[in-house]
Parts: structure tokens; sequence; C-alpha cells
């Protein structure tokens, strides 16, 4: 637990960055544990309401924390 003396100029450049990074790292987190322990995903290879709205949330984070091409 010691591997944490890295220096934070990447980070401290993008605070805007960091912060989708962790709604989006929280996002997946509820996603996994949703499809992980809902009945219903688990016993249908179909995803249920439920899991398709945490997905959609996860892949709207993902487009808005990808640095858009051009974008600036
Ligand atoms: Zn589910």
């Amino acid at each position: 637990m010691q591997s944490l003396n890295r220096p934070q100029s990447s980070l401290a450049t993008r605070p805007h960055s960091l912060e989708q990074a962790q709604s989006l790292e929280q996002a997946r987190a509820e996603y996994e544990a949703h499809t992980r322990g809902c009945r219903q995903c688990l016993a249908d290879t179909v995803p249920c309401a439920a899991a398709k709205h945490l997905r959609r949330v996860y892949n709207n984070l993902t487009r808005a924390a990808r640095p858009r091409p051009g974008g600036r």
C-alpha cells in the first residue's frame, strides 16, 4: 500500500477528468454489483431494465470522460 507516491501533476491538470473517472468507476462498480446480485440478470442472458439503465449511465460517462479529438 505504499505505491501512492506518484506525482499528481498529470491529474492536477485535469480535475474534471479525475471527477469523471471517479464517477465512471462508481457507475461500473454499481453495474457489476447489480449483475452479480440481481436474480433476473443471473437467470436471464438478457439484462433487466435496471441493468440496462446502469449500463447506459456508464456508457454516457465513458463518452463524457473520453477526450474528444479536435474538440478543443
Ligand atoms: Zn438486473
